[in-house]
């Protein structure tokens, strides 16, 4: 019952670092005065070479450990609606 997340030993729960399993803290993203984005462009258009690209805002965890930073799209079905396929 206690197997789920024994992975490794490192015992530890998700929001662990994966470099030393330390601590983390959720982050934002920014760039600027904005907060970053992550775009991702689909197929062209044939008739008017128009690209259609989505964009989800980036959340972050931070390592307090070692610094080690994990990103990741809020809006993850919104980017992967406009990718075409993997390569
Ligand atoms: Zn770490």
């Amino acid at each position: 019952m206690a197997q789920n997340s024994g992975e490794k030993g490192r015992g530890v729960g998700k929001g662990a670092c994966p470099r030393c399993g330390g601590a983390t803290s959720k982050g934002t993203l920014k760039a600027g005065n904005q907060e970053a984005q992550v775009v991702i462009a689909g197929e062209p258009d044939g008739f008017l070479g128009v690209i259609p690209y989505t964009t989800s805002q980036v959340a972050a965890r931070v390592c307090r450990d070692c610094g080690h930073i994990e990103l990741f799209a809020r809006n993850l079905q919104d980017l992967l609606k406009v990718e075409p396929d993997d390569e």
